[in-house]
């Protein structure tokens, strides 16, 4: 029954939330068009061509349970390439990741899974409660898919891992490009993402326990966080804002290249992070209004945040906020500040 369904219908987000135990072991099946499926456990599927052409596709989403709009679009990906509406030209991997903050409405449950991998899951308390058990899983989905594609001659690796932001930003669509350890920055990725409407770019200065962050460090992955824009509930996304990455995805998966606009430096925003600043205290607070957007600039010496002993001032021309959140755990990052550069 589960099968049929599967390949009429192509519920795999939907029957992975709600009958879990469907999943509780692997399934391999073939489509009509000979690609293999192979469904890990709930939420985690793959597809592989009967002749893959050389890239590796991971596209995760649903990392944060609240981020409607990337887990609609790769739902929507899912079920065209189950019930044969499109067919897969590389191999790809799809990771819906946090299912029990989606059935509850919130980013995670317990803990932020997004500060939970390259292998920061099992470290501290360890593997003490769901999220630190997926992200263990998520992560050696990954790099069983990756090692696989190696086997058979594989030659290229992506992972974009979806996001919405939780506030508004002055740049809708935003990706963070993780810390390449000395390595250059690919303009042809930037094209890539220029082309899903992502014009502003983050690049990191350090190491961090991100999902892209660690296909990027472990596997030599073209990885990114991409913030597609504001957070809504399920079914109460204005899709048409979403269509350019859309396309330019189901374009990555079943086209042997995507064809990119030219490189145009002007259209596009690079920051590079200048301030990681974290909770130490209690008494932390931001010196803004909460909804102010992200990018948003301050003038030079405008004390942004504040606690016990400390004042956190802009320290360059330009400096603007990303991802403020007063209310993290103490020891966690409460807001980030970037300034303009290019690459
Ligand atoms: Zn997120």
């Amino acid at each position: 029954m589960p099968l049929q369904q599967l390949r009429q219908h192509g519920q795999f987000l939907a029957l992975s939330r709600q009958q879990p135990n469907l999943f509780a072991s692997p399934i391999e099946f073939s489509l009509d068009d000979g690609t293999q499926v192979y469904i890990r456990s709930p939420g985690i599927i793959s597809f592989t061509p009967s002749k893959p052409e050389g890239k590796d596709i991971v596209l995760s989403s649903g990392v944060h349970g609240n981020e409607t709009a990337p887990i609609e679009i790769c739902d929507e990906l899912v079920q065209g390439l189950l019930t044969g509406q499109f067919s897969a030209r590389h191999r790809v991997l799809f990771l819906f990741g946090n299912l029990p903050a989606m059935d509850i409405g919130e980013r995670f449950v317990e803990e932020n899974m997004n500060r939970l991998f390259s292998g920061a899951h099992s470290k501290g308390p360890g593997l003490v409660n769901a999220e630190r058990v997926r992200a263990k899983e998520l992560e050696d989905a990954v790099a069983d898919f990756y090692q696989q594609g190696e086997w058979i001659g594989q030659n290229y690796r992506c992972h974009y891992d979806l996001h919405t932001a939780i506030r508004g930003s002055k740049n809708e669509k935003f990706a963070v490009y993780p810390y390449r350890h000395g390595q250059p920055w690919k303009k042809s990725q930037l094209q890539f993402l220029f082309a899903c409407g992502v014009n502003t770019f983050l690049l990191s200065n350090g190491p961090t326990t991100t999902f892209s962050y660690y296909s990027s460090n472990e596997f030599g992955a073209d990885a990114f966080t991409v913030e597609l824009g504001k957070v809504a509930a399920f079914g109460e996304n204005d899709m048409s804002r979403f269509a350019q990455v859309r396309e330019t995805l189901l374009a990555l998966i079943s086209q042997d290249e995507v064809a990119l606009p030219g490189y145009d430096p002007n259209a596009l925003h690079v920051f590079r992070i200048n301030q990681v600043i974290n909770r130490t205290k209690e008494d932390f607070r931001l010196n803004f209004a909460d909804d102010a957007p992200n990018f948003t600039d301050f003038p030079l010496d405008y004390v942004l945040a504040e606690e016990e002993g400390v004042q956190y001032k802009v320290q360059e021309q330009g400096e603007a906020i990303v991802f403020p959140n007063a209310k993290v755990a103490i020891g966690q990052r409460a807001l980030l500040t970037v300034v303009p550069t290019s690459l």
